[in-house]
């Protein structure tokens, strides 16, 4: 039976093998286990705290991917700031006030959703929190891409990623794509090394795609894609569509008050105190 008493909370600890992730895991698990107020559980839980960085609240979104409308994440980092983390290891006391004062609010993010059809008739369906992207693993990847049922171009090159808000400072970033902030309901399509000459043309730059409108990618050419999800990679043979549109669920975390600004984030992670 989940106990279903509302004043109590389900929490979820979840770090990562870093010997300073298992110590704050403890310390935490030790303080809330003796509080009445909370339920130390991995099933069904209301809050999932992850220690560790970036990549472990990934996982944990995959974790609990399929209870997104009752999970609420917070992160803790052990190292630098991260995107998806509001807590540095040293503000474990901050966190476990922001837990006994908690009252269920909430910051709410797009996720992304993924659906492919395979030649052989099977259609798989995925949700990403930073991006998926799609390779041919033999040659030139060259496919049809629509946005909103335009037939925009034909593509030509490695291969293509779609990005959430939130996975824009992410793979994306790092092939040129722009920076979104998070509140900005909106895709990215970003090219992975288009070939662009006389003969062949795509758009070359990054694309923001508002929330009512799909994007559709038609592989013209059979073989073996590979096709990712966040962290994960899948391998399939003779893909016949793959579409990209923003999931009606979101992604929420714990509202906490060292929420850090976006922007913040940004100038911490990639360009540190330059102007002193
Ligand atoms: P990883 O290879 O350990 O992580 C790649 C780096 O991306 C880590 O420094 C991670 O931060 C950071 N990161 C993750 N999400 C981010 C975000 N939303 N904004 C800014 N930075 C972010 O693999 P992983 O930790 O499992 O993460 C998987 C992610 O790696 C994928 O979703 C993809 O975005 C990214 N990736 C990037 C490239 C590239 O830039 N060329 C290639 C493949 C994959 P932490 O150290 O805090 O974990
Ligand atoms: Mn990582």
């Amino acid at each position: 039976m989940i106990q279903t008493n509302s004043t109590v909370k389900r929490v979820a600890i979840i770090a990562n093998h870093k010997f300073q992730s298992k110590k704050i895991a403890n310390k935490l698990f030790t303080t809330l286990r003796e509080d009445e107020r909370f339920y130390l559980t991995k099933k069904s839980p209301d809050i999932v705290i992850t220690i560790g960085g970036d990549g472990v609240l990934l996982s944990a979104f995959h974790t609990y991917e399929n209870e997104l409308d009752h999970v609420r994440f917070v992160g803790i980092h052990t190292g630098h700031l991260g995107f998806y983390t509001d807590y540095l290891e040293h503000q474990v006391d901050e966190l476990i006030t922001t837990l006994r004062e908690d009252t269920g609010e909430k910051i709410s993010y797009p996720v992304l959703q993924v659906s492919i059809a395979l030649a052989d008739g099977r259609r798989i369906r995925g949700l990403a929190l930073n991006e998926s992207t799609i390779k041919r693993i033999e040659k030139t990847m060259v496919a049809d891409v629509l946005v909103h049922n335009v037939k925009l171009e034909r593509f030509r090159g490695d291969g293509l990623l779609v990005a959430t808000p939130t996975g824009s400072t992410a793979y994306n970033k790092s092939l040129g794509g722009a920076v979104l902030h998070p509140t900005i309901e909106a895709l990215q399509l970003t090219e992975i090394a288009s070939i662009n000459n006389r003969v062949y043309r795509s758009i070359g730059s990054s694309m923001i795609v508002p929330k009512k409108d799909h994007i559709e990618v038609y592989p013209k050419k059979t073989g073996r894609y590979i096709v990712s999800v966040d962290n994960k990679t899948y391998t399939y043979k003779d893909i016949v569509k793959i579409e990209y549109q923003i999931s009606p669920q979101k992604v929420h975390f714990v509202s906490t008050p060292w929420h850090t600004s976006f922007w913040q984030r940004v100038k911490d992670a990639f360009l540190g105190d330059l102007d002193r």
